[in-house]
């Protein structure tokens, strides 16, 4: 056992001076982790049926015959469990985007990077489906670092084609997922339908996105988690002494060593290295808290059955913050993480709010640039307007114009305003005013927008006109 003081003495702190899976000479160092096994691993591979479950039937499900899930932003029409939102809708989402950083801010401050290890679809995708196919295809570690040197026979070619085969069906696989969130599933189909040669341009699109999941799950790996993911490089300011990480308890288990169990003068790690191996980022926790560390758990797994074996207690690998193992602190709510909630609840109080009070028909009004106004028969002045309007819900709705001051009249040109579900329409009318009434040269008027069975939307706008007319 050592003292908490002594830690940095104790272990090598060589490792900070360079990424654990480039070698010296600057090139990547291919890392071969073994299988991960353990009561961890496995309530991992349950999430992450479920996770997988809900990613692939998302694009599936529909409401009022449109996708639960569509972020369309090519014809920049988005769709969140059936609620519509268009451009104008903007601000919703830029706020909802700050939302979800606060949260996972807060969420950070406190659990660490479980995140990393349960949810992110990076490593759900590379550690629970290719991963596992890996293992399935080229066995255990030593048998993939004795397949990378073995000269090319046909028995590596073999393994490599069906590999890359799987592989790349797989990543074509989601890049139609990663499509259909996009552009729904029904266009997908009809696209399917249509063929290659009417669709050429999305075609190689999909294409482009199989390339790269491929190169991803292939070949990149975890180092998306390490040099790529900005989520990773912000755990140095978001983490504290009393965030819950994936952690080393070095004051049971240093000074390590072998040890028989009446042996008091080392602690309870073996410096087995079972806890490196398994490792999918190649580094040792052993080393404390490091950004390549995506809490995936495989070093508990892998710890926790090693003490088994020697009859010792688990958990030398846990879930636990520095205070945790060196004042024996349990989870503390600290001043950041209250002044965290508090900014997180404000933005999602407004959020909800925003949400609750939005109108089922956005509609922006705009007196025609470069015009003035006209004098008209019978002492009338008018301006031209033009309404933008999109229609959020799933039917057409009528629109009914008037003035809301009772101060002029609105003659609409063309056919009366129908605006199509899930659509945009654009109505010009003109707004006569008597020119007797007109007092100044630019008024204020305001405009009541009656959408069909739903709460009418004043609007502003300026009507322009002479004053001595
Ligand atoms: S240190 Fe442990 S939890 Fe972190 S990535 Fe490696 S095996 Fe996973
Ligand atoms: S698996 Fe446990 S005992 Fe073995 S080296 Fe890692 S921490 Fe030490």
């Amino acid at each position: 056992m050592i003292k908490a003081t002594e830690k940095e003495n104790i272990i090598d702190q060589a490792f900070r001076d360079s990424v654990g899976t480039i070698d010296q000479q600057g090139k990547r160092k291919y890392i071969f982790p073994k299988k991960p096994k353990g009561s961890l691993y496995n309530k991992r591979t349950i999430a992450s049926v479920v996770y997988l479950i809900v990613f692939f039937s998302l694009p599936l499900i529909k409401v009022h015959g449109e996708p639960l899930i569509m972020l369309n932003i090519l014809k920049r029409k988005f769709i969140l469990f059936g609620q519509i939102f268009g451009p104008q809708d903007f601000f919703i989402f830029a706020l909802g985007m700050i939302t979800f950083i606060v949260f996972i801010i807060l969420f950070t401050v406190v659990f660490g990077r479980v995140f990393c290890g349960w949810a992110c679809p990076q490593t759900i995708f590379m550690e629970m489906v290719f991963r596992k196919i890996e293992y399935w295809i080229d066995g255990d570690f030593n048998k993939q670092q004795q397949l990378k040197v073995m000269p090319w026979n046909g028995f590596k070619i073999r393994k490599r084609a069906l590999k890359i085969i799987v592989f790349y069906l797989i990543s074509f696989l989601i890049a139609n997922y990663f499509m259909a969130y996009l552009i729904s599933m029904d266009e997908v189909m009809r696209y399917v339908h249509e063929g290659i040669a009417a669709h050429s341009g999305t075609f190689f699109a999909l294409i482009v996105f199989t390339s790269i999941f491929f190169f991803v799950y292939y070949w990149f790996r975890e180092q998306v988690c390490i040099v790529v993911c900005p989520y990773g490089r912000l755990q140095g300011v978001l983490l504290d002494k009393n965030s819950i990480v994936v952690a080393y308890d070095y004051l049971r288990g240093e000074p390590r060593g072998k040890k028989s169990t009446a042996d008091k003068t080392v602690g309870d790690c073996i410096d087995c290295k079972a806890c490196v191996r398994v490792c999918p980022t190649g580094i040792d926790i052993r080393n404390g808290t490091q950004l390549e560390c995506i809490n995936c758990t495989a070093c508990i797994d892998a710890c926790d059955e090693i003490m088994d074996n020697l009859g010792r207690p688990k958990k030398l690998i846990k879930y636990a913050s520095e205070n945790n193992i060196v004042k024996k602190q349990k989870l503390k709510i600290t001043a950041r993480t209250k002044a965290y909630s508090v900014v997180l609840l404000i933005i999602l109080s407004a959020l909800v709010a925003l949400l609750v009070t939005r109108d089922d028909v956005d509609v922006t009004i705009l007196r025609t640039p470069g015009m003035v106004y006209q004098k008209m028969p019978g002492g009338y002045i008018g301006n031209l307007y033009s309404a933008r309007m999109f229609n959020k819900t799933h039917e057409d709705i009528n629109i009914k114009l008037s003035i809301a001051s009772q101060e002029g009249e609105i003659e609409i040109i063309g056919a009366p305003p129908v605006v199509g579900k899930e659509n945009y329409a654009v109505v010009v009318f003109l707004i006569k005013k008597k020119a007797t009434l007109i007092t100044k040269r630019n008024s204020t008027i305001l405009i009541q927008v009656q959408p069909k069975g739903q709460p009418s939307i004043t609007k502003k706008t300026s009507f322009i006109g002479p004053v001595s007319f």
